[in-house]
């Protein structure tokens, strides 16, 4: 299991419920609330930094905040240096 400690801040004031963060999280980080129509961060612990969710987020709504000194990142495994 991937346990990093990315912060992910969500500010749903400006959410329109458009579900684009949803589709775009490929690994299920993210959950949906079907009776408020906002997005839930629910696996944050296995987020990959894709940043995707950010992106497809047309109101700005996201920001993920990657955790650089993770040991998921390859570059601060000794093989790889
Ligand atoms: S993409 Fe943005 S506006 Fe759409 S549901 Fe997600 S947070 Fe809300
Ligand atoms: S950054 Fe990528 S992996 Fe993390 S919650 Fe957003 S879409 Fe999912």
């Amino acid at each position: 299991m991937i346990n990093t400690k990315h912060v992910i801040n969500f500010n749903p004031e400006n959410c329109v419920g458009c579900k684009m963060c949803y589709k775009a999280c490929f690994i299920d980080v993210i959950s949906w609330d079907e009776e408020n129509k906002k997005p839930v961060f629910k696996y944050v612990s296995e987020c990959e930094h894709c940043n995707y969710c950010e992106v497809s987020c047309k109101r700005g709504c996201i920001e993920v905040i990657p955790d650089f000194a993770s040991q998921k990142f390859r570059q601060s495994f000794d093989i790889y240096r």
